[in-house]
């Protein structure tokens, strides 16, 4: 598929191949050689951040949120953390799970097309990174723009979506274009998939752009209409949805170059648990080495933790027991501060 947007064209961007992941990505800088995505990069903004201004959870919100009426979306208010429509989860893992199906299927009227809406989300599936990664939450607010894109009334598409997010970013934010890669990748979900980019800045993932335009294929479907996408078959929607993610967590954190997002989002929960825990301090080196390395990683089982363990101890220089010994209850206060706030939404919706 052509991903080559208005944007890129007009502006001398380069289509690359990342040489470590092998995914095509695309940026500025003629020099660079990786997609900007752990593990191909490293966290580049742990004490260092990547935005000029720094910003709390409510003002990056409010930024985003008036960005996009500022281009002509309606607002929307977050829906709750039960999923109105939806039979087949117990709880919205995303802002376009707010319009499926009803919306999606034309059945129903969006509150606004486009919109601009920021949903609280809530997803298991990284509970076990949840702590250590110093990114993956269980509860995390997805900052969104959605365009519904009906046969007879088409919205926007790919070129005017990541001129948004490129002028939002550099513009807004004063992030550095060079520094900002567009990496394709193909996206499935909930019965749909499309084209997609993540949009990467210093090592980290901070929104993807969906180009939703597929639906699981019929067993009778024309075979000339079927594509393949991550091994399944699809037929084109009648409806072509721009579906959007921001990490307003990841940004926030971006803004602050904390040791982790936990620190950035969470500090009035963490900062009263480690106090009442008694939790030593640790030299802030060994937290900024830990969090920087503990991004490459994806902790699926304990092996991978004790890699992640033994790789932090070596840059450290310092026993691999005794570096367990000293981060372990900052993880488990991480995820208790995480845990309790997806309770509390989930109870409170
Ligand atoms: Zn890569």
């Amino acid at each position: 598929m052509d991903m080559s947007t208005r944007m890129f064209k007009e502006e001398g961007w380069i289509r690359k191949t990342c040489k470590v992941c092998g995914k095509p990505f695309w940026t500025l800088d003629p020099d660079r050689e990786t997609c900007g995505d752990p593990p191909c990069d490293e966290y580049e903004f742990i004490g260092k951040p990547g935005i000029p201004k720094k910003y709390t959870l409510e003002e990056m919100r409010e930024k985003f949120l008036s960005f996009f009426e500022r281009k002509g979306h309606g607002r929307v208010k977050r829906y709750p953390v039960l999923p109105r429509w939806r039979d087949d989860v117990l709880l919205v893992g995303a802002s376009i799970m707010d319009f499926q199906p009803w919306v999606i299927s034309g059945e129903a009227d969006p509150p606004a097309n486009p919109l601009t809406i920021s949903q609280p989300s809530i997803r298991f599936t990284d509970i076990d990174n949840v702590g250590i990664t110093g990114r993956h939450f269980t509860i995390f607010e997805m900052m969104a723009h959605h365009a519904f894109n009906y046969p007879e009334k088409p919205i926007y598409w790919m070129d005017e979506t990541v001129e948004y997010a490129y002028e939002f970013f550099t513009k807004d934010l004063g992030m550095k274009g060079e520094d900002i890669t567009f990496k394709e990748n193909p996206w499935a979900g909930g019965g749909n998939a499309g084209p997609a980019f993540e949009v990467l800045y210093r090592g980290l993932e901070v929104a993807t752009l969906v180009f939703m335009q597929y639906k699981l294929a019929p067993p009778d479907a024309d075979p000339s209409q079927v594509v393949e996408i991550k091994g399944d078959k699809y037929v084109p929607m009648d409806t072509r949805v721009v579906d959007t993610g921001y990490g307003l967590e990841r940004l926030v954190w971006m803004s602050q170059g904390t040791p982790t997002a936990y620190d950035a989002v969470l500090d009035y929960v963490i900062d009263p648990l480690k106090k009442m825990a008694g939790i030593e301090k640790i030299d802030n080196r060994i937290l900024m080495e830990n969090s920087k390395l503990a991004g490459m990683f994806d902790i699926e089982d304990m092996g991978d933790l004790r890699i992640l363990r033994e790789t932090v101890a070596k840059r450290v220089e310092i026993d691999v027991d005794e570096l367990t010994r000293l981060i372990r209850p900052y993880e488990l206060i991480y995820a208790i501060a995480d845990h309790t706030k997806a309770l509390t939404f989930m109870l409170s919706d």
